[in-house]
């Protein structure tokens, strides 16, 4: 990503809806400063937490295995960060969890059961990303399974909520569930034709949080997410793959995304996740919000330090059994 300061310059003297329309329009050159502001404007505009929402019933007994979640990752984080994620949540929910990667490494496939190397560049910039997201999308489709759920390595997945969650809908209707990560719909310029430009607007939700699509919703996406045609429809908006999965659903299917707040990215001020709330949210995150170090705050079973993410810590409130877990925690 480009963060150079003749760039932010440039930006905080332009308008902002003026930048964005005329960056998304603009030559080539413009593109990665694209997907800067995007992401910069994603991070400022973090919607107030709404009220809870009350509990739904049932509406179909779903298993862990009728979930597909895929897991965004790079050669360089397998150490960094899917270890950890391996050690925690992943352990328990092997069955359901596919990585995607774009590397091979032998040590993985022994830690992990499903490892997808995508071939897929492995930059982070939009057409690497909407590469990787095409591949999960077309492995969920294989997999027959009733849920795609997509998140990055920096997620911790509640499987239990997730799955208790999923089964408040049918799967075989149009569910786009997650958090939208802007106060307001994405402004797009989509490309008709070489000089045919018509503006759209839509909602999307965030990537960095989580998101999950039912099956019947995902078939209807196949025109323009199935083989190469999620590349070529990423393209047409030239946003980032979490916004282009918004687009296809929200402004080509008119679906519209169902907001929940049990899904965090470190896009928020993970501190407001409040400490009785933790064992009920579907995924949580850590990393950096406005340059400072974020993760949920919570007194557990290991130190910030010895467990900077918490993720430690929250799977030893979630799975008290663990064996590295100490035994007799009181919370
Ligand atoms: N990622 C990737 N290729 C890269 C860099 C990152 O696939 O070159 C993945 C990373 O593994 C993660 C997601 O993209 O799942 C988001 O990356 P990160 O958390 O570093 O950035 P953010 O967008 O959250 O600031
Ligand atoms: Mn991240």
């Amino acid at each position: 990503m480009l963060k150079s300061c003749g760039r932010k310059l440039l930006l905080s003297l332009v308008g902002s809806m003026f930048t964005c329309l005329l960056v998304l329009m603009g030559p080539p050159a413009l593109r990665s400063f694209a997907d800067y502001f995007g992401r910069l404007s994603r991070a400022r505009r973090e919607v107030p937490a709404a009220p809870p929402s009350p509990p739904r019933p049932p509406a179909e007994d779903i298993s862990p295995r009728d979930v597909f979640i895929a897991v965004k990752t790079t050669k360089k984080f397998h150490k960094a960060r899917l270890e950890l994620l391996l050690d925690t949540w992943i352990s328990r929910n092997r069955d359901m969890t596919f990585i995607f990667t774009d590397g091979e490494d032998e040590e993985l496939k022994k830690q992990a059961r499903n490892v997808i190397n995508t071939n897929c560049s492995a930059a982070h910039s939009r057409q690497a990303l909407s590469c990787k997201m095409a591949v999960e999308y077309d492995k969920f489709i294989e997999s027959g399974r009733k849920w795609f759920c997509h998140v990055d390595d920096d997620n911790y997945v509640n499987v239990r909520m997730l799955v208790k969650l999923l089964s408040s809908y049918p799967h075989t209707q149009d569910i786009y569930i997650g958090k939208p990560s802007l106060d307001r719909p994405i402004q797009a310029t989509e490309r008709i034709s070489e000089n045919k430009m018509h503006p759209v607007h839509f909602w999307f939700a965030t990537g960095g949080a989580g998101f999950c699509i039912s099956r019947g919703l995902a078939l209807k996406m196949s025109p323009w997410a199935s083989g190469g045609h999620f590349m070529s429809t990423a393209e047409k908006i030239r946003l980032p793959d979490d916004c282009t999965i918004g687009y296809i659903i929200e402004s080509v299917l008119g679906v519209k995304l169902i907001r929940s707040n049990l899904f965090h990215s470190h896009l928020e001020n993970l501190h407001q996740v409040p400490k009785t709330e933790i064992h009920k949210q579907v995924t949580l995150s850590y990393g950096m919000f406005e340059n400072k170090r974020n993760s949920i705050h919570m007194k557990g079973a290991f130190s910030v330090e010895e467990d900077p993410s918490r993720f430690r810590s929250v799977h030893c409130l979630l799975y008290p059994d663990t064996p590295w877990c100490p035994a007799n925690m009181v919370y």
